[in-house]
Order: C-alpha cells, then structure tokens, then sequence
C-alpha cells in the first residue's frame, strides 16, 4: 500500500489532468483509482463508455511495478495502445498478429521498464513464454476487462479466462487485481469475485443512468405496433432511429410496411411524395454480409433515417446522433434492452426508448426459454440452472415493462446502483420517463385483485394461474374436481370478468409482491411478502391500461428530456 487517500487523491488528479486533460475524475473513477492506488483489488461494474479504462489506465502510470491489462478483443489492442502514447504514457502489447521478432522486442522493453501497460489477450496468460516473462518483471497491478467472461452465466463465456485465476497464483508476488465490466447481474458479479479470486474488492457501481434519454413504455396490442411506428417516424421525419424487432420475419415485414406508411403519411401532410426518399432499412442476421453492410452504411450515413434491426444490430456501430429507439417487442432481459435502448443519443442530446409490449410478447419469450438450451452438451440439470437464471432476467424484464415507478429508477436499482438516477427538485427523474410524468392511464383493478387473492387462500397455495382463473370464473372443467369447486367461497366470483383481465391482474399482482409464482415447469401460485395488504379495508389497486389507438398525441409529447 502507498501512501493514504488524502495524498493518493491530488496525484491521481494530477495524472489525469496532466495526460488526458480532464479536470475531474467521473463519479465512481475516483473510488475505484484510490482503491487500485492503495493496493486494494477492486470490481468496477459500468456501463461502455462510462471511463472505465482511466480507472486502471491512472494508476498505472503512478504504481511502481508494470500493469497488465487482459483485454478479449485483439482488434481494438492497437488503438488503446496508440491513443496511450500519443499523450504520452508508454504503452505495448504483445498478440497473434505480431512476428516472434516484434514479441521479442516487446518483452525487452518490459523487462527494462520501459512499459507501464502491456495489453494481451487472456489466452496469452497460458504460454510458458509469458509466463516466465511474467516472473521477471516487476507487475504492480492486472487489469481484467470485459470481466463477465469469466462467467458462464452472463452472455460472453470466454474459457480462457478461467485461467487467469492460475496466472495470478504462480506470479512471484500477487499484484493488485482489478475487474471491470458492464454486466451487472448479483450471479456474474459473485462469479467475477470468486472465479478470479479477487481479495477484499472495492465494487464501485456507477453511471448507468443516461439522463438525456427519455423513457417510455406503452402496452398495446400487436395489430396497432405497426401504424404506432409509423406515425412516430413520420411525426419526426429529420430524426435517425432504430425499431428493434424480435425475428426476422417481424424485420422484413415491418420494414416493408412502413416504408409505404410513412410515405404516405407525409405525403398527406402535404409533402411532395417523390421527394421522400428510402425510410427504411431492414438488418438482420440472415441477410448476406453484403447487404447487411450497405443497410449499416445507409443508415450510419444519414441516408436512410430508420433501421428496423434484430440484436444483431449495433456491436460496433457508432452513430452518435440516433434519436430514438423504438422497441416493437420485449427484450428477453433488461441488459438487452438497456444496451440497444442505449444506442439512442450517443451524442448526449435529448433522445427517446419507447418499448411497446403486450402479454403475447411475454408467452413468445417463455416459450422460447422453455426449448432453449436442449440442442447443447448440458446436462438436463445444467440446462435447468441456465433456465433458471434467464427466467429471472425475464421476470426483471417484465417488471419493467409493469412498473408505476420511475423508469430512470428502475433501471439503475436493477444495476445495483440504487438511487443511481438523477432527480430533479420535484422528485422526478432528469431525463425523463413515461411514468414519472404520468402520460399513463390506469384503470381499477381493486375486486379483481381481491378475489384472486382469497382464490389462492381458497386452494391453499398449491395450484398455478391457469386453474385460479377457472374456479373465480365458475368453469365446468373436469381437472378443478379434485378441488371440489362448489364448495371454495370463490367459485364463480369473477364469471362477468375475461380471463385475459384475470390474468392480467395476478401478474401484475405478482410483479409488486402481492403474490409469488415459483419457477419450474409447474409455477405455483402463493402469497408474497405484500400478500396482507389485500385484505386491509383501504386496499386500492390499479393497473396500467392497454393502449389501442396508436395514440400519436403521446408519441409527440411530452417533448423529449425537456421536462
Ligand atoms: P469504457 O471503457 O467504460 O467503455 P472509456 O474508458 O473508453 O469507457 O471512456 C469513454 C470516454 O469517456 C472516453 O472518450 C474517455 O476519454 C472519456 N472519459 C473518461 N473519463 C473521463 C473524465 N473523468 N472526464 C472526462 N472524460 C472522460
């Protein structure tokens, strides 16, 4: 350990303004660097862009011994390199696409201390070449990014960075160990600590709020999506978007769709319909590398304003000033939907991520859970686990799209970053979002909600959702026998309700911890921690409305970020 915080503090400051020119560290950079400085391992968990490599970048030019940074992507080794020395911190890296020659001379540098950050790539961690390299030379700290690799759990395994736990143990001294990564999940977090065998760590989680976005979530009907979009690109002609479809098909067909529809509802506001151009391209994973690159090309250049994309749009994409993204259906998690939500307004100008879902957008991500995983070598145990953590970010996803709080909110407490969104006076949030300025409608839902509550008091807790609605509706189905139907006090309670409503009502009921649905191929209904609260006479309970109108007035306002 060097020095205390207080002398650390002005040194790193002095480094970052000295090398980068920046006046202060970002909030959380601080942290993680005082940790680093003082000889602490530390786990920084922020999202791209947030400045993540100052975190090691600065201690590095202030720790005695060299920094090894352990970087998965060979491709951007040489920019980081390059853009390190041009402000004047000596920078290497030692990878496949070098000559033994290059190596070599690499490693000569670095043992006469010529180096103060050597990039590689985690497989490198396991030549002996390296190795014994790595004895020799004097390594103050190892900077792991893109840490959820090691992680079967997060999206990105890499095996290789199973190793770099063995690495770390045969070096002659244990540097100070720092991970980085955007990923966020309590399950990846706990695999980073354990797999590499981080000491004590400092976690520093931080940035996620993008305060100069907009966010919106509008439940509606699949018929309407299509003429929603529509109107939205057509209301904002000069702006640059992306629509996020769910299949291919949903691609190509909305693309198609919309390419009429916008024309032809500008020509009916009076422009000259020769004049419009393209509106739309479509991009996805089975289209041709070719034409894949010209939809990129189009839309990057402004020549096309929308692109209506699968996920597979938007890894290494750099358009700053996208205004909005549309998502036409639900993502299978809130990392998705953050990450392509994010490629909105880049640029730090006001943007908007609206989300358009409904109930069947739920049942199509269920049921692809369910198949997943069957055609890889896991076992049926394994498969079940992997299951299991994805139904969660599902049900996270799905709380999302229900929730009546702040969205800005929502989204950095499920970071870990509780309190992370930026507020006004007022209490709203900065950027702005659909439910803190209310554009919802609700309607009350507060009998429902009661007699589906006494129903699972009535059944015990021990049947799934399907069956409550049957006994509240008063079915005759032959597989409620066993229940002895006419005699549970709420056996045809709700027959005037739809089942769709009933349904509606106990999910929603469970997203706010009234009720608990366990997982597994047979979910059970039970009460939840909030269960008690439905009987107390003031109970009150409502949900949020479908939309059906593809309300254009609200794709207008509230003017985006301004409020
Ligand atoms: P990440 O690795 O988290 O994706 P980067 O380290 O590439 O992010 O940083 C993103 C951008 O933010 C870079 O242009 C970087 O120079 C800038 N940046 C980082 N820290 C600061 C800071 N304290 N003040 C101003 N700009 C910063």
């Amino acid at each position: 350990a060097v020095g205390s915080v207080e002398s650390v503090g002005p040194r790193a400051l002095g480094a970052l303004k000295h090398y980068f020119g920046y006046d202060a560290f970002r909030p959380g950079q601080e942290g993680v660097v005082n940790a680093i400085i003082q000889g602490r391992d530390a786990l920084g968990v922020m999202p791209t862009g947030a400045g993540k490599s100052i975190c090691y970048q600065i201690p590095a030019t202030l720790l005695p011994g060299m920094t090894i940074v352990i970087s998965p992507l060979i491709s951007l080794m040489r920019d980081q390199v390059d853009a390190l020395n041009d402000v004047g911190i000596s920078a290497a890296f030692i990878n496949t696409t070098q000559s033994p020659d290059e190596q070599d001379l690499v490693f000569a540098q670095a043992l006469s201390g010529r180096i103060r950050l050597l990039y590689v790539a985690p497989e490198r961690l396991e030549t002996e070449r390296f190795r014994t390299f790595a004895s020799r030379v004097p390594i103050s700290l190892v900077a792991v990014d893109e840490a959820h690799c090691v992680s079967q759990w997060g999206q990105d395994f890499r095996s290789s960075y199973l190793g770099i736990g063995d690495f770390l143990k045969a070096l002659p001294t244990r540097p100070t160990v720092a991970a980085f990564t955007a990923t966020a999940t309590e399950r990846v977090r706990r695999d980073i600590i354990g797999i590499l065998g981080l000491r004590d760590p400092s976690v520093t989680v931080t940035g996620f709020d993008r305060a100069n976005l907009y966010f919106d979530v509008i439940r509606m009907e699949r018929k309407h999506k299509a003429s929603w979009v529509a109107s939205y690109i057509a209301d904002h002609p000069d702006e640059s978007g992306i629509v996020y479809c769910a299949t291919r098909k949903e691609v190509e067909s909305l693309a198609e769709s919309l390419n009429i529809a916008v024309r032809e509802l500008r020509a009916a506001k009076g422009e000259d319909a020769t004049r419009i151009g393209t509106i739309a391209v479509a991009y996805h994973g089975g289209m041709s590398a070719e034409t894949r690159g010209r939809a990129q090309r189009d839309f990057v250049t402004d020549r096309v304003p929308v692109v209506v994309a699968t996920n597979a749009f938007g890894m290494g994409i750099d358009k700053s000033n996208v205004r909005y993204v549309i998502h036409h259906n639900m993502p299978e998690s809130i990392e998705a939907y953050y990450q392509e939500a994010g490629r909105a307004g880049r640029d730090g100008e006001p943007s908007r991520c609206t989300l358009l879902w409904n109930e069947s957008d739920i049942a199509t991500r269920r049921r692809l859970l369910a198949s997943d995983y069957e055609n890889e070598r896991l076992t049926a145990e394994e498969q079940e686990v992997v299951r299991a953590s994805k139904r969660r970010l599902l049900n996270a996803m799905i709380g999302y799209c229900r929730t009546t709080d702040c969205l800005h909110e929502y989204m950095t407490r499920y970071f870990g970053e509780a309190g992370g969104a930026a507020v006004r006076d007022d209490g709203m949030c900065v950027g702005g979002c659909a439910n803190c300025g209310n554009t919802f409608e609700t309607v009350d839902v507060t009998d429902i909600a009661r007699a589906i509550s006494r129903c699972v008091h009535d059944v015990n807790q021990k049947v799934g959702s399907g069956k409550i609605v049957k006994v509240l509706r008063g079915s005759k189905a032959q597989d409620l026998n066993y229940l002895h139907p006419a005699d549970l006090p709420t056996y045809g309670m709700l027959s005037e309700t739809s089942e769709a409503r009933i349904r509606d009502v106990l999910s929603q009921m469970a997203t706010d911890g009234f009720l608990s649905i366990s997982e597994g191929s047979m979910p059970i209904v039970r009460f939840g921690e909030r269960a008690a609260e439905t009987v107390a006479p003031n109970f009150h309970y409502e949900i949020k409305k479908i939309e059906r109108k593809h309300a254009a007035k609200r794709a207008e306002s509230p003017s985006v970020g301004s409020q």
